[in-house]
């Protein structure tokens, strides 16, 4: 069975790390170049995307989890996680400067595209491939304003893209960790089964 990575420097890592728990899959907490070795899936956690970039320049991350994913592994950003997995960056605050990211995902993102702390909100939303609406728990969350050509849209929320799949990466602008719907994890077990190379465990 697969070993599943959580990056754990800030945000939500503790709840993904649980409901990984929850669903068997043996996980690890990554802080470190080295935390990476074995995995073969990664979750990019919601939280503070420029919060967390610092933290991934000051603990050298960029570069090996960009070889993490170039070996074949498989990484899934939610919410500040997607930020980081896009090529596109848009609406960080002008003070940070450029946003750094991963540069990975064929997306352009909008951070805080939905409004401020205190419009989160919690909708079911239609997800390809799940049979009931996904309780969706959007907080200061980033849209994904274009996607490029290999990316598969999953769901929309207002007509706005919210999840959305290329290969081995899979970005969300909502929060799955923060509601006890194990569906969207078992979607990315999935995804890791199916795409993630015996060589690469
Ligand atoms: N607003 C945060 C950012 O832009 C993301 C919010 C979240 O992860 N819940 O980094």
């Amino acid at each position: 069975q697969p070993t599943l990575g959580v990056l754990a420097l800030q945000g939500a890592f503790r709840e993904h790390r649980h409901r990984l728990q929850t669903l068997g899959a043996p996980v690890k907490e990554v802080r470190l170049p080295a935390d990476l070795r074995g995995l073969s899936g990664l979750i990019i956690p919601g939280g503070e995307s420029t919060t967390m970039a610092r933290l991934m320049t000051d603990y050298v991350l960029w570069q090996p989890v960009r070889d993490f994913y170039a070996r074949g592994g498989a990484l899934w950003g939610t919410c500040a996680g997607a930020i980081l997995l896009a090529r596109d960056v848009q609406g960080a605050p002008p003070q940070f400067g450029v946003q750094d990211s991963l540069n990975l995902m064929d997306i352009r993102v909008r951070r805080n595209a939905f409004g401020r702390q205190v419009d989160s909100f919690t909708t079911p939303l239609a997800v390809a491939g799940l049979q009931q609406p996904f309780p969706a728990v959007f907080i200061r969350a980033p849209v994904i304003e274009r996607v490029g050509e290999g990316v598969e849209i999953l769901a929309e929320h207002d007509g706005q893209v919210v999840l959305a799949r290329q290969g081995r990466l899979l970005a969300s602008s909502f929060h799955p960790e923060l509601t006890l719907d194990p569906r969207l994890h078992e979607l990315f077990l999935g995804l890791v089964n199916e795409t993630v190379l015996e060589s690469v465990r």
